[in-house]
């Protein structure tokens, strides 16, 4: 009866208020719960067949490691993997700038649901320990109301049953912009922006940083020498898309 209800309601709002694909447009059947239609959704691309086995970016030739990873670089990295869910195709950014430029915080559900079933794909991110989302600097979350990657970090938890720290690190200070930035302007960027507030619970620890997406990794970088020179056994990291 209850169920009887809540379809009713449901197909009411639906007359009233149609929802549409946050990445297409197209409108949504009434009972359809996912933000996607079915062929967006289906059109969320997993990176690969062949990734860099340290930074998870997509190769287009063969060899282990992409140009940035090779050779002695891959341990000179206090962060030892990224892996992402989605590869940056239309979709998976038009939940990325949802999430984080339109204020629809409700995106981080159905956001780190797939991450958490994807989860599982990657046998090398098993041994973490604690999820550690990347933190804003205080001033731009205070604007946001929220820190996107907080969000997805604790949907992600839900399903795959670890801790969230949102204590242990902070941004202690703002960066530009680093979409001007090339790759080693951004690791300088990011050097010394971030600070582990909390060693004791980050100490001997494999910590998992969750993140929306990964472009070169330096922000990733940046927030995984904090927790490093705080203790922290080992740095790995998880975000939603990957460009
Ligand atoms: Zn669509
Ligand atoms: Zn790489």
């Amino acid at each position: 009866m209850q169920k009887a209800w809540s379809n009713l309601v449901k197909l009411f709002l639906h007359f009233w208020f149609p929802r549409t694909c946050f990445a297409c447009g197209r409108d949504l059947a009434w009972n359809h719960q996912a933000p996607l239609c079915p062929s967006c959704e289906a059109s969320l691309t997993a990176p690969g067949p062949l990734i860099c086995q340290r930074c998870g970016a997509v190769l287009k030739s063969g060899g282990a490691h992409c140009y940035a990873c090779r050779g002695s670089k891959t341990r000179q990295y206090k962060c030892a993997l990224i892996r992402s869910s989605f590869v940056f195709n239309t979709s998976s950014r038009a939940l990325v700038h949802g999430l984080k430029y339109a204020r629809a915080d409700y995106l981080a559900r159905y956001m780190g649901k797939l991450m958490g079933r994807r989860f599982a794909q990657h046998p090398e991110l098993a041994g973490a320990e604690v999820l550690v989302p990347v933190p804003l600097f205080p001033k731009r979350g205070r604007r946001r109301g929220y820190n996107q990657s907080e969000l997805l970090a604790r949907q992600l938890a839900r399903h795959i049953g670890l801790p969230v720290d949102t204590q242990a690190l902070a941004r202690v200070r703002n960066t530009v912009s680093q979409t001007k930035l090339n790759r080693q302007g951004r690791l300088q960027n990011m050097a010394g922006a971030f600070l582990c507030k909390r060693p004791f619970d980050i100490k001997g620890k494999v910590v998992l940083l969750v993140d929306d997406v990964a472009t070169t990794g330096a922000t990733l970088e940046g927030c995984a020498q904090a927790l490093r020179a705080a203790g922290a056994k080992k740095v790995l990291a998880y975000t939603f898309a990957r460009e």
